[in-house]
């Protein structure tokens, strides 16, 4: 059997490159070539500006009401094809069959019906200036970009383009290398769903095609997900041509464990936010920080926990919640901050390995790992790894363990768990971070609003505001008097 090659998708179809090059996209659970996809060279470039411009024509123009129902019948269809985008978002990252069958292809849904549902609703104001008036129109803004990270490839590509669809922009998305193939299927399903050609178009390739995306000047903003080092650079970059920007980036993110919390309750929250997608989530927190009146009762059950419910294997099987890496490069980085945390003194608990589970014998799979004994200065604890890595530290004063979880340039999310509802808020209310559960962990609902404090991001997704950052404001003052002039 041949190997797939996939084309770049512009202006409503595949259209083959001029360079011929092309680069390989491997399944993460058995280090197989599973297809090739051809890098968006020049021609490429070129030709998805010139479709954006006609597609943003035609669907700027259209009103919200019919972009919103076009917008419906994608959902739709997402819905509808869950299992066959499920699947290839299980080849493409290495995630568990039983988490993207009800998370990744459905989250992505929503936040499209979300803002589907939010277009028409948009207005703008008037008001009287003495007998004059001014009234404002919300306006799309153009030509805008996406570049994502490999983690929920399907549904970042969603997050991006439901509200920059639903304002009116058209969009150009770039997936990560790595996970080229979700991106490509949203773009048939925008098409199938009544979309006008060149409103969504998929440009593929490495960093060239986004350091491309981010200087354009054809394009008004670019929506970026991923690390921070890689965001400075996205920002720098789009600071050329004065673009807006949305960065969803990094995190080192505190879970605080209070001592009159459900434990057991505080030992689910931390290893989905741990181990859930084997670790690669941007919010999880990888900082759980324990007050020593429960330290002993939390990690006993975190170890047994870890130890006997997961279970590591072939991502395809449903009964499988803990797959592999994004790629080899990845799993060396992870084992290489394992060591770290072993060469500077803190404990294995448990894990600290790679695997090579009977079903799954070449993935790149490290095994659930849980430190103990580590400090705040400790590598472990201060950078992010986007691996199944938990640092456990003890607490016994609020205020300190509030300074220490602030204590970090980053800044996405945080948690609290007590039964102490005036704690929660008030620990809740001074945590640093964009995005904070009480007594929960980890859920990003469409109505929320998401994105990071200090350096883990700019601007938000999802939830009302977001579809702000996707127009701009035109305002029109209309003369009902005389102008009196001195001239
Ligand atoms: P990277 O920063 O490496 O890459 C993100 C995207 O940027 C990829 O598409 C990548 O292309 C592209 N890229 C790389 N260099 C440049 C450049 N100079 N200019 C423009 N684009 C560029 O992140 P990862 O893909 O490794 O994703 C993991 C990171 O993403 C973690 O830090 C994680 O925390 C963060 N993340 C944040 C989320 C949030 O909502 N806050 C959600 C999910 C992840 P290519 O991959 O093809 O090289």
């Amino acid at each position: 059997m041949t190997t797939p090659v996939y084309q770049n998708f512009i202006n409503g179809h595949f259209l083959k490159n001029q360079s011929g090059e092309t680069f390989a996209v491997k399944n993460p659970a058995t280090d197989d070539v599973i297809y090739y996809v051809e890098v968006a060279d020049a021609f490429i470039q070129n030709a998805a500006i010139q479709s954006a411009k006609q597609g943003f024509a035609a669907w700027s123009t259209m009103s919200p009401i019919e972009r919103s129902r076009i917008l419906l019948k994608a959902v739709a269809l997402l819905r509808e094809r869950n299992d066959l985008l499920a699947k290839i978002e299980v080849l493409d990252t290495g995630k568990p069959w039983q988490e993207a069958e009800c998370v990744d292809v459905q989250t992505g849904a929503d936040v499209i019906e979300y803002f589907a549902g939010l277009a028409p609703a948009q207005v703008g104001q008037q008001q009287m200036v003495g007998e004059d008036f001014y009234y404002t129109r919300k306006e799309p803004l153009g030509i805008c970009a996406g570049i994502g990270a490999w983690n929920y490839p399907l549904q970042i590509a969603c997050w991006k383009s439901g509200p920059a669809l639903a304002a009116g922009n058209a969009f150009i998305f770039k997936p990560s290398e790595e996970t080229p193939l979700g991106a490509i299927k949203l773009a048939e399903i925008f098409i199938e769903a009544g979309v006008p050609a060149g409103v969504f178009n998929v440009v593929q390739g490495a960093a060239e095609v986004g350091q491309w995306l981010t200087q354009s000047a054809d394009i008004e903003k670019v929506s970026f997900t991923g690390e921070v080092g890689t965001g400075k650079k996205v920002v720098a970059s789009a600071a050329g041509s004065l673009k807006d920007v949305t960065m969803e980036l990094g995190g080192k993110s505190p879970l605080l464990v209070f001592d009159d919390a459900d434990i057991s309750q505080a030992v689910s929250a931390a290893m989905l936010g741990n181990f859930y997608t084997q670790g690669e989530i941007c919010t999880n927190c990888t900082r759980i920080y324990v007050h020593k009146n429960v330290y002993q009762q939390f990690i006993d059950e975190l170890k047994t926990r870890t130890e006997e419910n997961i279970i590591a294997g072939d991502p395809l099987d449903p009964n499988v919640n803990f797959g592999a890496l994004i790629s080899k490069k990845h799993q060396q980085l992870v084992m290489s901050y394992i060591d770290k945390g072993i060469s500077e003194g803190a404990t294995l608990l448990t894990g600290g390995k790679t695997l090579s589970p009977a079903s799954a014998p070449n993935g790149y799979f490290v095994a659930p790992t849980v430190f103990i004994d580590c400090t705040d200065d400790m590598t472990i604890v201060k950078e992010e790894i986007f691996g199944p890595v938990m640092s456990v530290l003890t607490f016994d004063d609020e205020d300190d363990v509030i300074r220490r979880a602030n204590d970090t340039h980053l800044g996405l999310a945080a948690g609290v768990f007590t039964k102490d509802i005036k704690r929660a808020h008030r620990v809740i209310h001074q945590l640093q971070a964009g995005i904070c559960w009480i007594n929960s962990y980890g859920n990003s609902p469409a109505e929320m609003p998401v994105g990071g404090y200090k350096q883990s991001g700019i601007g938000r997704e999802n939830g009302i505001e977001t579809l702000d950052h996707y127009t701009q404001t035109k305002s029109i003052y209309v003369g009902m008097t005389n102008i009196e002039s001195p001239f």
